[in-house]
C-alpha cells in the first residue's frame, strides 16, 4: 500500500541534517587503519574520568524513568552561575533547546532574524513552526549587526545569534552585542547561542549571564557537548526569564534529560580544572595548526572557537577549489573534515598527533 497521508506543510522541504561520517565508516569505505574525525567539534579528549565513574555508579537504575527536573544538576548550575534554579532550562542537547524555544514563541508568519552561513538548525525552528526565515550576509565572516538591526520588522519573533559562529568560528565584540541586544524590541526572542563560549579568549567572553537578569527577552545557551567532551550524552542547558522557563516547562515532553546526562554533567561541572586543561590544549593547537595552514599558502579565519575555518582556493592541485574537492582528496588520506560552501572547510582542533597529521596531509596536496 502507498504511503499518502500528507505531511505538514513545510515538511517536504526541509533537508535531513548530513552527520560527518563516523572514522569506522571511512576505514571500513577507504581500507585505511586509523582514520581522524576532525569534524564535528567535539573534544578529543571527551569527558573528565570523574565523569566516567559516575556514570558507571549509576547505570543500575536504567528501568527507571529519570528525573525529569534535572534537580540536582539544576541546582548545580543555579550556584555556579549564582542564579534561581528556575531561571534554567535543560535539554537533549541545545539542539532540543533550539526547537523549544521556537514552539514556545513562534506562530505562522512569525519572523526568525539570523545570518547566512549559521548554524543549521536554525533554519530547521523556522521551518518547523512555520515561521518566515530572514537572514542577513556575513560581513568579513561575522555576523553583521548593523545590517540584522536594519532587517528587524514588527513581525520579528526570534533572533539566533551563534557567538562564536559555527562555522566560521568569528566572535562579536561585547560592547557591539549588548549595544545590538538592547536596541531588539522587548517584545522579540533573542537568542544568544555560546556553544563555543569557553573557548573564547577573555576579551570576547561576554558577561552574557548579567546581561540575562536584565533582559527578559534573552536567552543564553550553552552546551556540555565542546568543552565538557559529552557530545555523544545529549546534554545542553540555557539561562531564561522565569516566564519562559514556565512556556518551555509546558512544552517540553517529561522525561528530555536522561539521568546519565545528569549524573555526567553533574560529575563535570565539579571537575573544572579537567576541562580547563582541555581548552588551553585546544586553543594553542588551534594557534599551531591556524599556523601551519597559513605557512602552506591557505588563508584561515581567525577563531575564538575549537575549530578552524579555511579557504582552501590557494591549493594548486584541486580540479576544483571547492571545499568538496578537497574533503574528497583528504579523506582518502584518512582525514575527514568538513566540506563547506565554496572554497572553504572547516576542520575541528584535534589532539597533536591528530593535527601533525592533517598538516602533513595538506602538505601532499
Ligand atoms: C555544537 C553546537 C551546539 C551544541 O549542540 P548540542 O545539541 O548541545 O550538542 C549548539 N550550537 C552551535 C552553534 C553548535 O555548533
Amino acid at each position: 500500500m502507498k504511503f499518502i497521508v500528507k505531511l505538514r506543510d513545510g515538511v517536504e522541504q526541509m533537508v535531513p541534517y548530513q552527520p560527518g561520517k563516523p572514522a569506522e565508516a571511512v576505514e571500513r569505505e577507504y581500507g585505511i587503519k586509523r582514520a581522524v574525525k576532525l569534524a564535528s567539534n567535539e573534544n578529543p579528549y571527551g569527558p573528565s574520568p570523574l565523569v566516567i565513574k559516575a556514570i558507571k555508579k549509576t547505570s543500575g537504575q536504567l528501568g527507571r524513568y529519570p528525573d525529569g527536573s534535572c534537580y540536582q544538576l539544576r541546582e548545580a548550575l543555579a550556584q555556579k552561575f549564582r542564579c534561581q534554579p528556575n531561571t534554567i532550562i535543560l535539554g537533549n542537547g541545545t539542539n532540543e533547546l533550539l526547537i523549544l524555544l521556537g514552539l514556545a514563541v513562534l506562530n505562522k508568519n512569525d519572523q526568525v532574524l539570523t545570518s547566512d552561513l549559521t548554524f543549521v538548525v536554525y533554519p530547521k525552528v523556522a521551518q518547523l513552526t512555520q515561521a518566515e526565515l530572514v537572514t542577513v550576509p556575513l560581513k568579513k565572516q561575522t555576523y553583521d549587526l548593523d545590517k540584522m538591526a536594519q532587517a528587524i520588522t514588527d513581525k520579528t519573533k526570534l533572533i539566533f545569534i551563534a557567538n562564536p559562529n559555527n562555522p566560521t568560528g568569528t566572535a562579536l565584540e561585547p560592547m557591539q552585542l549588548i549595544r545590538f541586544i538592547k536596541s531588539v524590541p522587548t517584545t522579540c526572542l533573542v537568542v544568544l547561542d555560546e556553544a563555543y563560549y569557553e573557548y573564547m579568549d577573555q576579551a570576547f567572553q561576554t558577561p552574557s549571564l548579567e546581561w540575562v537578569r536584565q533582559q527578559s527577552n534573552l536567552v543564553i545557551l550553552r552546551t556540555f557537548s565542546k568543552a565538557y567532551g559529552l557530545a555523544d550524552l545529549r546534554l545542553g542547558y540555557g539561562l531564561v526569564a522565569p516566564e519562559l522557563y514556565q512556556a518551555i516547562e509546558r512544552v517540553r515532553e517529561p522525561f528530555n534529560v536522561n539521568s546519565l546526562a545528569q549524573v555526567a554533567g553533574l560529575a563535570a561541572l565539579q571537575d573544572q580544572l579537567y576541562m580547563e586543561k582541555c581548552v588551553k590544549t585546544a586553543k594553542k593547537e588551534r594557534t599551531k595548526l591556524s599556523q601551519g595552514l597559513s605557512d602552506l599558502g591557505l588563508k584561515v579565519i581567525p577563531s575564538q572557537a575549537n575549530f578552524i575555518y579555511v579557504d582552501i582556493s590557494g591549493i594548486k592541485r584541486l580540479h576544483q577549489p571547492t571545499g568538496q574537492a578537497c574533503y574528497e582528496k583528504l579523506i582518502t588520506r584518512g582525514m575527514i573534515i568538513r566540506p563547506m560552501p565554496g572554497p572553504f572547510v572547516r576542520i575541528t582542533v584535534g589532539k597533536p598527533q591528530e593535527n601533525k597529521k592533517l598538516l602533513a596531509a595538506f602538505k601532499t596536496l
